[in-house]
């Protein structure tokens, strides 16, 4: 029987190459639902190529040209964001695929683990968040959560087969574009310069958060939660050749590292395919061509937010939605034009100075925390608006 996939997210980076996946094993894969935020458009040529049952658009101004767009179509079309924790649920959903970027994939990850679903997660934030309710609903409904993010499926490869707990993780980063540049430089560098990643091609808002080492941190907490870490079992090297994507060490001090090129479609067809692997079809990884792999420790000067992750994990209760919120409303801020990039950092931190601490949130009291991470970023980041 084929694998029937609910995709969240379908237009955005990783949707797409979760399609590539599903265009080339039609015999293994179905799709049941494909949704979008706001690109309708894109979202009806999906439909009209994978045949799903329903579309989801989040943004409902779009759902009247949208529904015109399928209206010889079998699908059934929503909008609003509710609509994208019911249709996680359906009964024809064997996988939910979770691509949505930001808080916005948080309840429909819980939605999906509650309905017993397996989850293939690339949402990290989703985690960050709330990742102690979604490990423990998982867990009581017995269904597995398969990271799709690059490290954590690095990790999950290297545990595979594995009856010992690991020791230690040790996380890659590629150091993203600024890696060597000044301190004094930060303050003037530009959006298209943050933009341009080095070795990974993705969404805005995680290419920016790859430069403010702020996804380096989101993958420690993401980490603790997907295998069960302290945080000071959880390691950081830069990696600038991101052809090591993670490592794990035993206690007998093996280490085991997963290698490949600097392509998403492999981490995303191992989610799928679990515990299978499958041809891909991709470049491979020719070690002659590579000969230097280096590691270092981060820079914590320049890129603070690496530590203030740690920090959140470390006080928990709501810290880490705090953090995200706030990332995500200076992210923003700053992508409009509106602060510099070193004012992310002034955002997050001032942010978290703030903010209420709530010690065990329930999913609601996220669902507020987050709202007023996002308005007191919204103040300080109006303070320090560009004039
Ligand atoms: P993206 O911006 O390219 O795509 C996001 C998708 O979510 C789009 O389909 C968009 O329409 C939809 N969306 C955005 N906001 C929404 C909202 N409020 N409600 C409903 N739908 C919404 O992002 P991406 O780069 O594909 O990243 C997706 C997730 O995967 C992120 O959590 C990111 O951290 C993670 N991730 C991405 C990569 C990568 O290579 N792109 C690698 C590792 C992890
Ligand atoms: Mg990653």
């Amino acid at each position: 029987m084929k694998q029937r996939l609910a995709l969240l997210g379908s237009t955005g980076s990783i949707g797409r190459q979760t399609l590539d996946i599903v265009r080339r094993r039609p015999e293994e894969f179905e799709i049941t639902t494909l949704t979008a935020g706001n690109q309708w458009e894109e979202l009806a040529r999906q439909a009209l190529e994978f045949h799903p049952d329903s579309v989801v658009i989040a943004n409902k101004q779009h759902y009247a040209p949208l529904c015109e767009a399928l209206a010889k179509e079998p699908i059934k079309v929503y909008a609003g964001s509710e609509a994208l924790e019911q249709v996680v649920g359906g009964g024809e959903v064997d996988t939910v695929v979770n691509a949505l970027v930001g808080y916005a994939g948080m309840l429909p990850s819980l939605a999906a683990v509650k309905a017993s679903k397996r989850l293939a997660l690339a949402n990290k934030e989703s985690l960050v968040v709330a990742g102690e309710h979604i490990i423990r609903e998982a867990a009581a409904h017995n269904v597995p959560i398969l990271p799709i993010d690059s490290e954590h499926s690095a990790i999950f490869q290297c545990l595979a087969g594995e009856s010992s707990a690991p020791r230690r993780v040790i996380i890659t980063a590629s150091g993203g574009p600024f890696l060597r540049t000044p301190a004094e430089e930060l303050e003037r560098v530009s959006v298209a310069q943050a933009l341009a990643h080095p070795n990974w091609s993705m969404g805005a808002k995680i290419t920016i958060d790859s430069s403010t080492l702020v996804n380096k941190g989101f993958e420690v907490i993401e980490a603790r939660w997907l295998f069960g870490l302290r945080p000071e079992q959880i390691d950081v090297l830069v990696h600038p050749q991101s052809i090591v994507h993670s490592m794990v060490e035993f206690d007998d001090g093996a280490i085991k590292a997963q290698l490949g090129t600097p392509d998403m479609h492999l981490p995303i067809q191992y989610a799928l395919r679990f515990p299978e692997r499958g041809e891909l079809g991709e470049e491979r990884l020719d070690f002659a061509k590579c000969a230097t792999l280096t590691f270092e420790k981060p820079d914590t000067e320049r890129f603070p937010l690496l530590n203030t992750a740690y920090e959140c994990l470390r006080r928990g209760g709501n810290s880490c939605c705090v953090m995200n919120g706030s990332n995500e409303v200076a992210v923003a801020a700053f992508l409009a034009g509106e602060i510099k990039y070193t004012d992310i950092a002034r955002v997050i931190i001032g942010t978290l100075e703030r903010a209420q601490f709530v010690a065990a949130p329930t999913i609601e009291e996220y669902a507020a925390s987050n709202q007023e991470s996002r308005a007191i970023s919204s103040e300080i980041a109006s303070r320090l608006r560009l004039k």
